[in-house]
């Protein structure tokens, strides 16, 4: 057959590189790099080069898809870099935070650690998280619903336990009670780098786009068309023609998804018959949050014995991070989220925009009406969005369910899932 794949993120690249071989494949970008929410860029400090993650950053060996796929393109053990899991929360407009997590027994010796109830309120989102995953709790129930915050902690709801979230998702701290509990908690439940102790979180050395890289490189009978973007699809019997914004046209059996589902609805516009499915697309609903990469310490608590990998600051409503690539690579380079701030860093070398699906409970029903529709007429929908959990490990599941539909078993689907 001959496949299009729309979309280089880690989905659309582990499908084409599952499927490559037995198939021949059209795979699509628009941007010019291929990686998709993994976006590395180089950050140069006092002589150093250092890469930076904008987007996608947090990595790990207990993603058992991600971390073979990682194998199978050629990296080690030894590519993941360890970094504490810790997080400071602090007001905007208070100099000493309310929560300094612990980092490492080594590190901490230079940091001040601040515990107390924030601290106990942070464990019972952790505890919380993990009852709903353990309880397999429906994905319609809501955080309001299905939290049972422990009484003396439910002051610092907020502050703490929606404060975290709405970071992840970009969305306000109110709007974290109406958000699928499930969608929530599969962050913070253990065995993610666990908020409770310093376990590290991992980075893939040399940025995670590293990976896409390497992926493409081992691409088979693949022509990958990067500035390329999907402007709309026709139909003609049983094949499709994919119709490229600059007018380049490709006729193709079967087409692959793997761009956000606004995306995917956009392209489908024109297509007829497509009506159903751009409903169910139309209810995932996304946040844009803003980033920027900077070496001057924008976000940081005013008082370096406070900094953690993780920075939070809670203002208005809105919670949004830091991250400190001190931990782990040694170096002063700083990504915020800024997109409710009033200030700007000043030093800045990089920005960049994302949009993240947020789990609400109608996205929860869309994705089982778009799994019932896969492969309907010839269009399948992967990515992570298709799963319940945002993640690297959920954009490669999406690809291994897809290669299972759409192809026999072969060498690399054997290295995935054996
Ligand atoms: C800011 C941010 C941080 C994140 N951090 C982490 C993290 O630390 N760890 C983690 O596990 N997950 C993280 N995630 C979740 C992340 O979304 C997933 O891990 C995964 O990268 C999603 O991959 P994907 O292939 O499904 O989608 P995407 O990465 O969104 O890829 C879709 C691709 O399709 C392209 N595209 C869109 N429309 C078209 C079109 N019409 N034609 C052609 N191409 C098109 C896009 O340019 C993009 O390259 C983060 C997400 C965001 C937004």
């Amino acid at each position: 057959m001959r496949i299009g794949i729309v979309g280089a993120g880690t989905a659309g690249l582990a499908t084409a590189w599952l499927l490559s071989g037995s198939h021949e494949i059209v795979l699509m970008e628009e941007r010019d790099t291929p990686g998709g929410d993994a976006r590395t860029i180089s950050a140069h400090t006092g002589g150093d080069t250092c890469p930076v993650d904008l987007g996608v950053h947090g990595v790990s060996d207990q993603f058992p898809l991600w971390s073979r796929l990682m194998r199978s393109a050629g990296f080690g053990p030894d590519d993941l870099l360890p970094v504490p899991a810790s997080r400071t929360l602090l007001h905007h407009d208070q100099e000493r935070p309310y929560l300094v997590s612990p980092h490492t027994p080594q590190a901490d010796r230079d940091r001040e650690v601040i515990l107390g109830p924030p601290w106990e309120a942070l464990k019972s989102l952790s505890l919380e998280a993990t009852r709903w995953e353990d309880e397999e709790l429906h994905g319609e129930m809501t955080v309001e619903e299905a939290a049972n915050w422990p009484q003396p902690h439910e002051a610092l709801r907020e502050e703490v336990m929606h404060a975290l979230p709405a970071s992840v998702f970009g969305c306000t701290t109110h709007d974290v009670a109406h958000l699928s509990a499930r969608g929530v908690g599969g962050f913070f439940a253990a065995p993610q780098p666990s908020i409770l102790e310093a376990a590290p979180a991992q980075h893939l050395r040399g940025g995670t786009q590293r990976l896409a890289l390497a992926l493409v490189d081992q691409l088979r009978t693949t022509e990958v068309r990067l500035r390329a973007r999907l402007h709309r699809l026709e139909r003609h019997g049983d094949r499709f023609t994919m119709i490229e914004t600059s007018g380049h046209t490709h006729v193709v059996d079967a087409v692959i998804f793997a761009i956000p589902a606004y995306a995917a609805a956009a392209a489908l516009q024109s297509l007829g018959g497509s009506t159903r499915l751009r409903t169910v697309l139309g209810a995932f609903t996304y946040q844009t949050i803003d980033y920027a990469a900077h070496l001057d310490p924008f976000g940081m608590p005013e008082d370096r014995k406070h900094w953690s990998t993780t920075n939070v600051t809670v203002h208005n409503g809105w919670s949004e991070t830091t991250t400190w690539y001190g931990p782990g690579h040694d170096t002063d380079v700083f990504v915020s989220q800024f997109t409710h701030r009033r200030s700007r860093p000043d030093r800045q070398i990089a920005r960049t925009s994302f949009r993240t699906p947020l789990p609400t409970p109608a996205a929860h029903c869309a994705r089982r009406r778009l799994e019932q529709c896969q492969g309907e007429g010839g269009l399948y929908f992967a990515g992570a969005y298709t799963r319940t959990l945002n993640s690297q490990e959920s954009a490669v599941a999406s690809a291994v369910d897809l290669a299972r539909r759409l192809t026999h078993a072969n060498d690399r689907m054997g290295q995935l899932t054996n």
